[in-house]
């Protein structure tokens, strides 16, 4: 269970807001009201719903001490990590938390937890790493007398490596830098490295359908996965590891990205490679987004493709550098060094490369012709390097700036090359309108960091002056207009954050259009692997 972290934080680090950031948010934002944040023990709980024959039915199939309806264990598990979740939980209302949660340590008890409560229609959240920002953990009962979270964090274990097909089968609840730590010690690993990193479970990474820092390289979640077992309440779904098949549909696809609608995945088997000799992240300027965006392009379609291959918009950048202490005299350092290769400004391009020493450095060579071709400037390997220690400071800052009264959130889409910049210009519009208040619009930034041939995803951080009793409504409305945006320009509704609650009235275009062939072939899915309805209500499906 998530004992270590805080329940409406990210961490107990908060990083300092330095002279130039705060002056960049308040001449942006204007002023800001100073938020706090309730202790768990005051966490305003409604009573237990379980009923007692149910209680007592899981307390026989996993054991009292894993069968918690204590405030803190309840509070603990009141939704996950999107600003209104946090929002809930600092002003103290987890009115939505579980009535109870099971902590199973195998996947038999796991089996055996499902029978019981599709038998009493209670309804069951399957509970990874918390770190849902889609409302994919929010606590519905579905019309379920009571609703479970079914917590995995004992299932925490490296079961077989396969050095020949350098393929590792793990239980679902590990958390990404045990998982590392365990493949090491084979002298492996898999390198998915979202920012969520330190707290995700490897099983919430595969039925989110997650996408990590070095996707370049790498690829997504979905193309590691070789292999899994899904308890349903109609019985297991054992999906053996292969290289590729052509029997019939690929049914690991119907796992990957279900959110835990159709089971709860017991085991899961992924691709895995040496730990790399050489890794090497260096930092560049593009002369402006559209240059940056066509080297982003040119590298997909062409190569050579760096594993790490981000760029930020000239907003992005802005708060990037203030934010990694990029001021004062160094910024004038940076900004004269740039005016004297023609770029005023510019994006931050970051690129990263792992692997042997020969393959990096053939790479990264022709890596660095294109980017000089494309006009862009080296910032050097300092800069990369500062980059790869501030990889995962993001949702800390975001702690430091709920603090301060700022409304912090992301989202995230994707679509087509020829059809990106329109996607861009809509999202920012839409963010902009929708959280422009007294003449004061909101800082939005945006990065590209998963590429393919045919496309890219396109991630947004929205800052804006908080709505003081009002946050949950002033960001609900703007996300509205980001989904409505998104979807008449011809983005997916999410490209890593799946869809939770968060998109699932928007995702009926992503799931096979208006006629919704996609959606009655999917709940006729779930009707057969979880004909009581008790798996994770209100997700994903369209209401
Ligand atoms: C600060 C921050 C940064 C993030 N950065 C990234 C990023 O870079 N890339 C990215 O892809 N995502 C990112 N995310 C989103 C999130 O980390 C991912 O969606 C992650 O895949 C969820 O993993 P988890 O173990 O925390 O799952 P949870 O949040 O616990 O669960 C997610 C969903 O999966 C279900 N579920 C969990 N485990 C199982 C299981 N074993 N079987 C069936 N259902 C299950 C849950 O019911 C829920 O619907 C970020 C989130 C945060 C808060």
């Amino acid at each position: 269970m998530d004992n270590d972290a805080s329940w409406t934080s990210w961490g107990a680090t908060r990083p300092e807001l330095n002279r130039t950031a705060r002056t960049l948010l308040t001449s942006a934002l204007g002023t800001l009201t100073p938020q706090q944040s309730a202790a768990i023990e005051n966490a305003q709980l409604a009573p237990s719903r379980l009923p007692t024959e149910a209680r007592e039915a899981l307390v026989g199939a996993v054991g009292e001490s894993s069968v918690r309806d204590d405030p803190i264990a309840r509070a603990e598990h009141a939704g996950g990590q999107s600003y209104s979740d946090i929002i809930g939980r600092r002003r103290g209302d987890t009115s939505e938390a579980p009535d109870a949660i099971v902590v199973p340590g195998s996947a038999a008890e796991i089996a055996e937890i499902l029978r019981i409560c599709s038998e009493r229609r209670v309804a069951v959240v399957p509970w990874g790493g918390g770190t849902s920002v889609v409302g994919g953990l929010t606590p519905d009962t579905g019309g379920c007398a009571a609703v479970v979270a079914v917590d995995l964090s004992r299932l925490d274990r490296l079961l077989s490596v396969d050095h020949l097909s350098r393929t590792a089968t793990f239980e679902p609840g590990i958390r990404t830098p045990a998982a590392e730590a365990a493949l090491a010690a084979h002298g492996l690993s898999l390198g998915h490295i979202p920012q969520s990193y330190e707290r995700a479970s490897l099983g919430g990474y595969v039925v989110t359908r997650s996408s990590g820092q070095a996707s370049s390289g790498r690829g997504r979640i979905d193309d590691m996965v070789l292999g899994l077992r899904m308890a349903t309440p109609r019985g297991e779904l054992v999906l053996n590891a292969m290289p590729g098949s052509a029997a019939g549909p690929d049914l690991r696809r119907l796992v990957l990205g279900s959110e835990g609608t159709l089971g709860i995945v017991t085991e899961l088997t992924l691709r895995v490679r040496p730990v790399p000799a050489t890794t090497q992240y260096e930092a560049w300027a593009a002369p402006s987004w559209e240059a940056g965006s066509r080297i982003m392009r040119r590298l997909a379609q062409d190569g050579p493709k760096p594993d790490v291959l981000r760029l930020s918009d000239e907003d992005e950048t802005r708060f990037s550098l203030a934010m990694s202490g990029t001021t004062g005299a160094k910024k004038r350092a940076m900004d004269a060094w740039l005016r004297l290769r023609g770029i005023k400004g510019g994006c931050l391009l970051v690129i990263g490369f792992e692997g042997s020493a020969a393959d990096v450095r053939h790479r990264r060579r022709g890596v660095r012709r294109l980017l000089r071709s494309e006009k862009a400037a080296p910032l050097g390997a300092g800069a990369g390097r500062s980059w790869e220690h501030n990889r995962f400071s993001g949702p800390y800052l975001r702690d430091t700036l709920l603090d301060e009264g700022v409304l912090a959130e992301t989202l995230e889409t994707a679509t087509t090359w020829s059809q990106l910049q329109g996607l861009y210009d809509a999202v920012r519009e839409a963010l902009a309108s929708s959280l422009t208040r007294d003449g004061r619009a909101p800082l939005v930034g945006c990065h590209i960091s998963h590429v393919y041939p045919a496309g890219a995803s396109l991630y947004f951080t929205v800052l804006a002056a908080a709505q003081p009793g009002g946050e949950v409504e002033q960001w609900a409305a703007a996300k509205q207009a980001a989904n409505d945006a998104i979807v008449a320009a011809h983005g997916t509704v999410s490209h890593h954050h799946a869809v939770g609650t968060a998109h699932r009235d928007a995702v009926t275009t992503d799931l096979g259009g208006e006629q919704l062939v996609g959606v009655a072939a999917l709940r006729a899915v779930k009707d057969a692997l979880d004909p009581a309805g008790v798996l994770n209500p209100g997700k994903l499906l369209p209401g």
